[in-house]
C-alpha cells in the first residue's frame, strides 16, 4: 500500500509523547517546532507516486504496489531502481534529511534477506522478521532507529575504559505475551515524525550485556514511550525567507526513553546475544542497503553546497579569478568523484547473500568515510568563498515593513547584475547551509551518524583486500634480486 501524504500526517497525530524542554506537544504537525518538516515528509510520501515517478520509485510484490526501497534486488538493474529512488527522495529535500522513509526501510529489507540470523537466535524470530519487513511495506511505515546506548553505557574496551557497564535500555520481564524493556536509546533523527522506532544495538556490546542485546520494534506512541527532542530549529527560523532550511528540513532528533514498554512477541527479533546483536546488520545486506541510501543522499547535498558556492562566486563577481576557479573546480571535482564512487557501488556490486544482489560494500565504506572526514572541510572552502557576505545583509526581512528602510536597502546593496534582494535571499541560504545551527547539526551529523570516526573508518580496514595488497609487494618484490655483485660468496 502508498499512503499520501495527508494519510501519512494522520497517522502520526496518535497520542504520541514528544517533549520539546518542558512542552508536551499535543500535535506535530501543527506545533510551530514541527508542523514545515511534518509537511516535508508528507511531500515524499505524495510525490513518489506521482506518474513521473511511479514507474521507478513503486513496484508490485503480492498483489499490490510498493515503495522501491522494500524491493529485495535480484539484478544490478533492481539494484539501480533502488539507487534512483534514494536519489529522487534526496533531491526534494537536498539532501538534508536523513531519516528520509526509505533509510530505515532499506535496513529492515536488507535485514529480511537472512531470516536465518534471527531463526538461529530463537524459533519464530526469522519468522517475526519477515512478517515485520511485510508489515512496513504494506502499511507504507516510516520508521527511526535508536541503536545505540547512551554515552557512558557502552562497551568498555571500545572506549578504553575499565570494566565498568551503565546498564542501559534492557530487557526487564519477559512474559507469555511479550517482553517488558526499560532505559533510553539514541539518537532518533526523525523520531518525532516516525510511525515507529527499530530498537536495536549497531555498536559492540559487552558479553556481560545480555539484557540490552535486544532487538524489536516499537510504535511511537506506545504506552511508555517518551520522545525529547533537542531544540527545534524550525521554531528558530525567524522566517522561510531568512532561515529557508531550518523551516523546512529540521528532521529533529531524539533521545527516546522506554518506561517499562511492552512489545508483543511478534515483534521481538534478538533476545540475550550481545555479539549477534550488532552482527546481523553485517552478516546481512541491512548496512549496506542503509549506509548505500545515506552516501546517495549526501550526493544531493554535495550538489548543493558546489551549486551555492558558484553562485556565491558569481554574484560577487570573482568567478573569473583563476584561484577562485581553482577552489571551485576541486569542489566540482569532489563532487563528480563521489558521484562515482556511488555508481560504482552498483557496477561492481556484489553477492552476500546467494541470489542477491548487494552493492559493493568496500565502495560504500569508503564513500561512507570520505563523507564523514571531508564534509566539514567543503562547508569551510564555500565559507571562504561567501567571506563576510552573510553579514553584510541586513538582520532579517522585516527591514522591508519600513519603505525608507527598503528605498536605502535597494539603492545601497543593490549591484548592477543582482538586486539587493537576490542577494539577501543568496547569504540567507548560504548560511543556513553553512554557518547557523541548523548548519552546525549537519556538520555534527557527517560525522557522527554512522558511528564514530574510530567505527566508520574500522568498516574499510574490515573490507579492505589486504592479502591481496601484501601479495603485490612480495610478488613485485621477488621479481627482483640482490645484484650478484653485492652478493655474500659462501665461504670457500
Ligand atoms: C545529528 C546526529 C544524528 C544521529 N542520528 C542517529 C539515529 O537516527 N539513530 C541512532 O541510533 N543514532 C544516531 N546518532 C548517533 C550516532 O550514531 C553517534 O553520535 C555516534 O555513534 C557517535 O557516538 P557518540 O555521539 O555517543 O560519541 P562517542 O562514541 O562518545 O564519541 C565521542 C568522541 O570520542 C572519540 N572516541 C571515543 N572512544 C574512542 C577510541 N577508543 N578511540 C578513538 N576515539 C574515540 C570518538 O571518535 C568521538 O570523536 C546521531 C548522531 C548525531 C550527531
Amino acid at each position: 500500500m502508498l499512503r499520501t501524504g495527508k494519510e501519512f500526517l494522520e497517522s502520526i497525530r496518535d497520542g504520541r509523547k514528544v517533549y520539546l524542554g518542558g512542552e508536551l506537544v499535543r500535535d506535530v504537525t501543527t506545533h510551530p517546532a514541527f508542523r514545515n518538516a511534518a509537511q516535508t515528509f508528507a511531500m515524499i510520501f505524495d510525490r513518489r507516486a506521482s506518474p513521473e515517478n511511479r514507474d521507478v520509485m513503486t513496484y508490485e510484490e503480492d498483489g499490490a504496489r510498493h515503495a522501491t526501497y522494500y524491493m529485495r534486488p535480484k539484478t544490478r538493474d533492481e539494484l539501480r531502481r533502488r539507487t534512483e529512488t534514494h536519489r529522487r527522495i534526496a533531491s526534494w529535500t537536498y539532501g538534508l534529511l536523513g531519516r528520509s522513509p526509505d533509510h530505515v526501510a532499506s535496513y529492515v529489507t536488507g535485514l529480511s534477506l537472512r531470516p536465518d540470523l534471527f531463526e538461529g537466535n530463537r524459533k519464530g524470530f526469522g519468522d517475526n522478521l519477515l512478517a515485520y519487513q511485510r508489515h512496513m511495506r504494506d502499511n507504507d511505515i516510516c520508521a527511526t532507529y535508536t541503536v545505540l546506548p547512551p554515552q557512558g553505557s557502552r562497551k568498555p574496551e571500545y572506549y578504553n575504559r575499565p570494566d565498568v557497564v551503565v546498564p542501559t535500555l534492557r530487557v526487564v520481564a519477559e512474559k507469555d505475551d511479550g517482553i517488558v524493556i526499560s532505559g533510553m536509546k539514541m539518537l532518533g533523527t526523525s523520531a518525532v515524525f516516525a510511525n515507529e522506532t527499530w530498537v536495536g544495538n549497531v555498536l559492540p556490546l559487552s558479553p556481560s550485556q545480555v539484557k540490552e542485546a535486544v532487538t524489536c520494534a516499537v510504535p511511537i506512541n506506545a504506552p511508555g514511550v517518551n520522545v525529547w527532542s533537542r531544540k527545534s530549529f524550525e521554531r528558530a527560523a525567524v522566517s522561510e525567507f531568512d532561515n529557508p532550511l531550518s523551516y523546512r528540513f529540521d528532521e529533529t532528533d531524539s533521545m527516546i526513553i522506554f518506561k517499562n514498554v511492552k512489545v508483543p512477541w511478534e515483534r521481538v527479533f534478538i533476545m540475550d546475544d550481545a555479539e549477534l546483536s550488532r552482527e546481523v546488520y553485517m552478516r546481512s545486506p541491512a548496512h549496506s542497503f542503509g549506509n548505500h541510501q545515506s552516501t546517495v543522499r549526501f550526493g544531493e547535498k554535495l550538489k548543493l553546497l558546489v551549486a551555492i558556492a558558484y553562485k556565491v562566486a558569481k554574484v560577487n563577481g570573482i568567478a573569473h579569478v583563476p584561484q577562485v576557479q581553482g577552489t571551485l573546480s576541486r569542489l566540482a571535482a569532489a563532487e563528480a568523484g563521489f558521484r562515482a564512487m556511488i555508481a560504482g557501488q552498483i557496477e561492481d556490486c556484489e553477492e552476500l547473500v546467494p541470489g542477491y544482489v548487494n552493492v559493493n560494500r568496500r565502495y560504500m565504506y569508503s564513500a561512507l568515510l570520505w563523507g564523514a572526514t571531508h564534509y566539514y572541510q567543503l562547508c569551510d572552502d564555500v565559507r571562504e568563498l561567501m567571506g563576510g557576505g552573510p553579514f553584510q545583509v541586513p538582520a532579517d526581512i522585516s527591514v522591508l515593513k519600513d519603505p525608507e528602510l527598503a528605498a536605502d536597502f535597494e539603492s545601497y546593496w543593490s549591484l548592477p547584475e543582482q538586486k539587493a534582494l537576490d542577494r539577501m535571499k543568496l547569504f540567507k541560504l548560504g548560511w543556513d547551509l553553512l554557518g547557523s545551527e541548523f548548519a552546525g547539526r549537519h556538520t555534527q551529523y557527517e560525522r557522527f551518524y554512522s558511528g564514530p570516526s574510530f567505527i566508520v573508518t574500522s568498516y574499510s580496514w574490515n573490507t579492505a583486500p589486504w592479502a591481496q595488497f601484501e601479495e603485490m609487494v612480495d610478488k613485485l618484490m621477488a621479481s627482483y634480486d640482490v645484484p650478484a655483485e653485492y652478493r655474500i660468496k659462501a665461504a670457500e
